[in-house]
């Protein structure tokens, strides 16, 4: 073959994250589809290795759904100049998940990055033209598509790169541009709600959201061809879980039903959206870090919901004008912790800072008012009890 004698690739089949294998295929290859990864190219976390805890931990997949990854944070010096990485990871025989009940006859190859804001650099232009050819030489595949150009798929933002021009290597930015989410998706062969919900990626819809807007279905046992409500799943409002005339000392907390909806939602904690602020929520909230900080700063924490010497070790600082997950995670265990930082969302503001001083004054703390390692800290203090 003549991918396999292409100088930047690194055959990794059998090496990445899996948790059983995928089938053979029943049919030949018809379409090479491009993807990227929608990670921006330069993050911690956007190569095959990534991708494939990604597609395993989080989808429940049997192991990562290309064939072929482009890595242009790998640069390689070959004879021929700088590459970026292109990483081997399953079969070409292999029927990979990546573009739903056409999966029997595509090959998957994915670049990473998220070309909606990355640029291309000439050494992934290089890796993609040659390995382009070289598989056309090799009679892989006939037609080369991208995966919104697959049936089902034209509302998705993938590629955002012109594959078409790559392959003549001359790099160019005219995406496609996606179209909204269909209002009714039909399930897919490797489809997941947390996989559904992923790919929207203009909208965003939550899992949560799909699970509100599709009451009949069981989440465990979705059937290929089956009909789901998607695209308007974002409009369906999410009612509280209090009932009416309850004792306000048994209706639990509606912040704390809104944090237990966002870790079952965003890090898939299952847990009984109770409003009561018990161990279990807690322990969830540990698990967020750790999963955060993994994905965030490459961490390697097991993510077991204990608070331990390393994660402890692992902790980063959030301070004022911070944006993101983590500084929700502290805000929601401020608020856990009986200290209401005001608005739970992911800016680190005014509020947030005010709070968090109140909180390390009262625990004894230095208060200024950062939360990290030093001030040893919100989490911490929170955590062991
Ligand atoms: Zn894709």
């Amino acid at each position: 073959m003549n991918f396999s004698k292409l100088p930047q690739l690194v055959d990794m089949r059998g090496e990445l994250k899996s948790k059983g294998t995928y089938s053979k295929r029943s049919k030949t290859i018809t379409y090479r589809v491009w993807h990227h990864s929608l990670t921006k190219k330069y993050l911690a976390g956007s190569d095959a290795a990534g991708f494939a805890g990604y597609h395993v931990n989080t989808l429940g997949w049997p192991g990562i759904g290309y064939t072929f990854i482009i890595e242009p944070m790998n640069v390689i010096n070959t004879p021929n100049g700088k590459r970026a990485r292109i990483v081997y990871a399953n079969d070409i025989d292999r029927r990979t998940y990546h573009v739903g009940n056409s999966n029997q006859f595509s090959l998957g190859i994915c670049v990473a990055g998220d070309y909606r804001y990355d640029t291309m650099d000439e050494a992934t232009l290089a890796s993609i033209a040659e390995l382009h050819a070289a598989l056309v030489k090799d009679g892989v595949g006939k037609y080369d598509k991208a995966h919104n150009e697959m049936p089902g798929y034209s509302w998705k933002a993938c590629c955002q790169y012109n594959y078409r021009d790559a392959f003549g290597w001359k790099g160019s930015k005219t995406p496609v541009k996606p179209q909204p989410a269909p209002d009714v998706y039909t399930i897919q062969e490797g489809d997941t709600l947390w996989s559904i919900a992923h790919k929207d990626v203009t909208g965003g819809v939550q899992v949560e959201e799909l699970i509100n807007a599709n009451p009949g279905i069981d989440p465990t046992k979705l059937k290929i061809g089956q009909k789901i409500n998607f695209g308007n799943a974002k409009e369906v409002i999410v009612q509280p879980d209090i009932k009416e005339n309850e004792e306000t000392s048994d209706s639990g907390d509606e912040v704390v039903s809104s944090i237990q909806k966002t870790l079952n939602s965003r890090y898939k904690a299952g847990l009984i959206v109770d409003g009561f602020n018990g161990p279990k929520t807690k322990s969830a909230l540990i698990k967020a870090l750790q999963t955060e900080l993994n994905k965030q700063f490459n961490k390697k924490l097991v993510v077991d919901g204990k608070w331990g010497a390393k994660t402890k070790a692992a902790i980063v600082t959030v301070a004022k004008g911070a944006k993101g997950n983590l500084t929700w995670i502290l805000q929601a265990a401020l608020y856990l912790e009986g200290f209401n930082p005001g608005s739970l969302g992911s800016n680190f503001g005014t509020n947030t800072e005010k709070v968090l001083k109140k909180f390390q004054g009262k625990k004894g703390l230095s208060a200024d008012g950062k939360a990290g390692k030093e001030t040893n800290c919100l989490h911490d203090k929170i955590c062991v009890k």
